[in-house]
């Protein structure tokens, strides 16, 4: 039985109240024995002992029958049951009433009531307990002759062992308690180091697997790149080409996706605010989606409030992703007709404005009922007409979790079969008050569809640092036109070589190389003895998305930052801006190092 009890006590599986039941039990019984020996020793009234063993017989019973024979749950019930209406009363009347131990056993069922049960029947039995109480007590006060009263002796004694079974029982429950819950704490902060392994190990794993497809992407995209500059190659070639750049930038914007959903599910993204032109970021999204739009022969429009703002405070990156992720979804899910794009805002108060963006297409519409689920995680709505779209589900929950995070709001209006218009807000600081004025978005973005090197510097010389020989091949070949002179470096500690013997005017430096990584290259770059590249710019070029944090970056000394897969636009303004001006032969102006 002891052995029982004890793996009872010992086991996880086993809930607090069953626990607690098996432990009061034991111990009352043990204190039951002791009255009912105690008792005769004393030659107590024969009542009074005929009622202890009574109790022991019937308890102990019930404890056998619940402990052996998997009836905890009733045997609580039922203790607590005959303990209130039939036990706790008998005793009150036949063992002196007020005078003698019953007051104690009265606090002790309480205890026994609060530990062992819960919810309702916790409640009733707590209620009971207390009319029982005023009961007995008011009974045996008006009618005294219902009590059978001890004798001083008697009174003092069995108060006396009461108190003492009691106080034993208490002090082993307390410690009992303590017990119970140093070992719950211990088991709660090992699973949280669990948890923060686990989390670090899926950060981990995101961050690799982001390098390891980015890198392929890299070299796939960039090459595709040389290919579809080169202007001899024909038009079955450039059409293959073009394709593999769709193909390309859709598994890019795949992993994206995943990784920016695992970010923001575990709430490891950060809105990042800075100073951005309104009037930019349109045009680099319109050029994007002109081009997409074209290619499945719609009609893209933008409509740029001219009385807006120019320059806002806010996170342009995400705001960019917010209206691409939608501007996608209505080019996916258009047949024929339109996409549109308007971007206004509210009017200014207290130096903060909405900015306000509408995405409306002329395709399938949504219907009425799929509207409530659409911005939930994996949603895919109206498959049978969607199954030859293909999608993860994954583009409006993203959404809408930016969109909550900016504290904005997100809504949609569709009329099936018509057309949907997605509304997004989102509060600003307003930065410069200036209006926009009238431009056209889609000059800067011809401008930038349009690949012609920006300049050449054949006196210019960098540095390319990279363990994947692919990725050197790859930003070779896109700088090529450039004429710049190039050197590249397959380890940290073969740039360290390179830093010594010359001076270069711009280092591109990846991230993650095994042995030493960019970052700490970089640092032995800056107090390289006799280095010659001391103080010569370092941009990384880096496929770790997971850390594309530019502040991490930038607070490590980089001068600039390029995420792969690069393009030879970004490349070649990324360059253009830390090449010395007398070595550059431009053939357009400098955009502002956006990449
Ligand atoms: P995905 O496009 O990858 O399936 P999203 O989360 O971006 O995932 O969109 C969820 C669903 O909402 C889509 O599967 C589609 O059914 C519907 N949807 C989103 N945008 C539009 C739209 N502009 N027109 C029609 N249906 C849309």
């Amino acid at each position: 039985m002891i052995k029982k009890i004890r793996s009872i006590l010992a086991d996880p599986n086993v809930d607090y109240q069953s626990k607690s039941f098996v432990l009061l039990s034991s111990i009352a019984l043990i204190g039951l024995f002791v009255a009912m020996v105690s008792g005769i020793m004393l030659g107590q009234a024969f009542s009074a002992n005929l009622s202890v063993f009574v109790e022991f017989v019937l308890f102990s019973g019930m404890f056998i029958w619940a402990t052996c024979f998997n009836g905890i749950k009733k045997a609580m019930v039922i203790i607590a049951f005959l303990l209130v209406f039939v036990f706790l009363p008998a005793a009150f009347f036949t063992s002196g009433g007020a005078a003698g131990g019953t007051p104690v056993w009265f606090a002790f069922t309480t205890l026994y009531i609060v530990m062992t049960l819960s919810g309702k029947p916790k409640g009733f039995f707590l209620a009971v307990n207390l009319i029982v109480v005023c009961a007995c007590w008011w009974i045996g006060y008006t009618r005294p002759e219902t009590v059978i009263e001890f004798t001083r002796k008697e009174a003092y004694y069995d108060s006396f062992f009461t108190l003492l079974i009691v106080g034993i029982v208490m002090t082993l429950l307390v410690s009992y308690q303590v017990n119970l819950f140093r070992r719950e704490n211990e088991r709660v902060n090992s699973q949280k180091k669990e948890i923060e392994e686990l989390n670090q190990s899926q950060k981990k794993f995101f961050s690799s697997i982001s390098h390891e497809i980015r890198t392929p992407i890299n070299a796939i995209l960039g090459l595709n790149e040389v290919i579809l500059r080169q202007e001899d190659a024909s038009e079955e070639i450039i059409g293959d080409a073009q394709n593999i750049q769709g193909a390309g930038r859709m598994l890019l914007a795949l992993i994206n996706d995943l990784l920016d959903f695992s970010k923001l599910e575990a709430g490891r993204m950060d809105i990042v605010p800075s100073d951005y032109k309104v009037s930019e970021t349109v045009s680099d999204i319109a050029g994007m989606m002109l081009q997409r739009a074209g290619e499945k022969g719609l009609a893209f429009e933008v409509d740029l409030d001219s009385g807006m703002p120019s320059v806002l405070y806010g996170d342009e990156v995400r705001i960019k992703q917010i209206i691409i992720n939608l501007l996608n979804n209505a080019v996916k899910y258009t047949e024929s007709g339109s996409v549109r794009l308007s971007v206004s805002s509210s009017g200014i108060t207290d130096g903060h404005t909405d900015l306000l963006i509408k995405v409306s297409d002329t395709g399938i519409g949504i219907k009425e009922d799929a509207i409530p689920v659409l911005f939930e995680m994996f949603s895919r709505v109206d498959q049978e007409k969607n199954k030859k779209i293909e999608g993860t589900g994954l583009g409006l929950s993203i959404v809408k979790l930016l969109v909550d995070m900016m504290e904005g709001e997100v809504s949609v209006e569709s009329t099936y079969g018509q057309g949907s218009t997605f509304t997004v807000r989102l509060p600003q600081k307003v930065s410069d008050p200036a209006t926009i004025g009238k431009i056209n978005v889609f000059d800067r973005a011809k401008q930038k569809n349009i690949y012609r090197d920006l300049f050449t510097a054949p006196e210019a010389e960098i540095l390319i640092v990279d363990d994947t020989k692919m990725n050197l091949t790859v930003e070779k070949k896109l700088l090529k036109n450039t004429k710049i002179r190039i050197d590249t470096a397959t380890s940290g500690a073969q740039a360290l070589e390179r830093t010594l013997e010359k001076r270069y005017d711009v280092i591109l430096m990846d991230h993650l190389m095994p042995e030493m990584d960019g970052i700490e290259c970089l640092r032995r770059i800056r107090s390289q003895m006799d280095g010659k590249c001391r103080s010569v710019p370092v941009v990384i070029l880096t496929a770790n998305a997971i850390s594309e944090n530019q502040e991490l970056y930038a607070s490590a000394g980089f001068d600039g930052y390029l995420l792969k897969p690069v393009t030879g636009l970004a490349l070649e303004e990324t360059l253009m801006n830390h090449i010395p001006k007398e070595k550059i032969d431009a053939t357009v102006e400098p955009t502002g190092g956006r990449s």
